[in-house]
């Protein structure tokens, strides 16, 4: 990572720069109701415009496929801003992302001045990483830094194309801190390392299960997509999550973690119902007795007290995707136990992103981790060790 362009190594003093955000936030009516994607981009504007550059802003919202989708505007994410630098941020309105408005916007602009163009989703080339909507975005600027790491693992215009067609190119803070966490918890770990993996689908996940098998000590195993390994070992489960496709891989693993010598946790009981609700009879069976009719939905107590001993000798923790159902009250003990668990240790602790960090805000154990990545599908291919597309576009030192 060190090897790549930072903001710190630009001159970028009356120079254009378009900059490269993650402002995916969650909207209802309109209202941005969570703007963490938003506060974490400010360490590399406030950067950019205290040095005198002209600040270009982009990102995608959604999935407007290819069109202009009101809805998903990044009009509010505009007025958020304004208020959390406390100066406006000129929202260049435009259905063509960079078209006459975005281009007038862009000539008017003093140094430290700051433009914000509409969602680069609205124009069908950029999933598609083609060179025209690259070229247009590139016109605008002299100079591309990215710090959407919640859009690295994607080559689109925005991300990837436009980097060919700039002066120069960096990797903002907010980039620069994901990829130093994630890469030195993953490669050069304080150990004991641990990794815990949960969530519904083994598939999703078969890569990053192979390649932390070859880094860590201790692997836990929750969450639906325990079950499959269950059955690979010779369990019942029930009507629980199952992917019986994946069962010999999970044998596969069973084996691979013997060989290397990793500690590989799996739940020994889990919380059963025959309902997918909140308020309905549950109870407690060990994970390969579940009977049919009824289905896993949260780790049982006695993998809880195992899982968070595991824990708790660790000096560096990952963790993605959760224990169990957590949106339901009933079943998020296990994923509380967890959390409750890394919070309390002196280590680094390190969330990869999307359900596993919203449940760790939502129980209120956000500011107890090391480092919350703002990337989920980025954070998952990081530890699957691929290379981020969006990262290798951009200049070495
Ligand atoms: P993923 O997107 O694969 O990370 O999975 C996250 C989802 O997995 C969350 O919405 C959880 O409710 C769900 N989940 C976790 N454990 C289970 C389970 N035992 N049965 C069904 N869904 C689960």
């Amino acid at each position: 990572m060190l090897q790549k362009k930072t903001v710190d190594d630009l001159q970028v003093k009356g120079k254009r720069v378009l900059v490269r955000c993650d402002f995916n936030v969650p909207l209802q009516d309109g209202v941005i109701t969570d703007d963490n994607r938003i506060t974490a981009a400010l360490p590399t504007i406030k950067k950019l415009m205290g040095d005198g550059a002209k600040v270009i802003l982009c990102s995608h919202m959604g999935k407007p496929k290819g069109e202009p989708k009101p809805e998903l505007s990044l009009a509010p994410v505009a007025k958020r801003l304004s208020e959390l630098l406390g100066k406006e941020v000129v929202f260049a309105k435009d259905d063509t992302v960079v078209g006459e408005n975005a281009k007038a916007a862009v000539a008017k602009m003093q140094d430290g001045d700051v433009v914000l163009l509409e969602n680069t989703r609205y124009r069908k080339e950029e999933t598609k990483n083609e060179e025209n909507f690259s070229k247009e975005l590139a016109s605008l600027a002299d100079i591309y830094v990215d710090d959407a790491f919640g859009s690295s693992h994607r080559a689109h215009c925005s991300t990837v194309g436009v980097t060919e067609f700039v002066e120069e190119s960096a990797v903002g803070y907010l980039m620069e801190k994901e990829i130093a966490f994630l890469g030195n918890a993953v490669n050069n770990p304080v150990r004991p390392f641990v990794a815990i993996l949960g969530g519904s689908k083994v598939s999703d996940k078969i890569n990053v299960i192979n390649n932390l098998l070859e880094k860590v000590d201790t692997l836990i195993i929750g969450g639906g997509m325990a079950y499959t390994f269950a059955v690979a070992q010779g369990g019942q489960v029930g009507d629980s999550l199952l992917e019986e496709d994946k069962v010999p891989y999970a044998k596969e693993m069973i084996e691979k973690a013997k060989a290397k010598g990793v500690n590989f946790l799996l739940p020994v009981d889990t919380v059963i119902t025959k309902e997918f609700k909140n308020d309905t009879e549950y109870k407690t069976v060990p994970t390969g007795e579940i009977p049919e009719g009824w289905m896993g939905l949260d780790i049982g107590e006695k993998t809880r007290e195992i899982f968070a001993d595991a824990i708790k000798g660790a000096k560096t923790v990952v963790w993605n995707g959760p224990m169990g159902v957590f949106e339901m009250e009933n079943f998020a003990k296990g994923t509380k136990a967890v959390a409750e668990a890394m919070a309390a240790i002196d280590a680094t602790t390190i969330i990869g992103g999307g359900d596993s960090a919203a449940a760790v805000n939502q129980l209120g154990f956000g500011d107890k981790m090391t480092h919350i990545s703002t990337g989920g599908g980025a954070s998952l291919e990081f530890l699957e060790g691929k290379e981020l597309p969006g990262v290798a576009a951009v200049d070495d030192k």
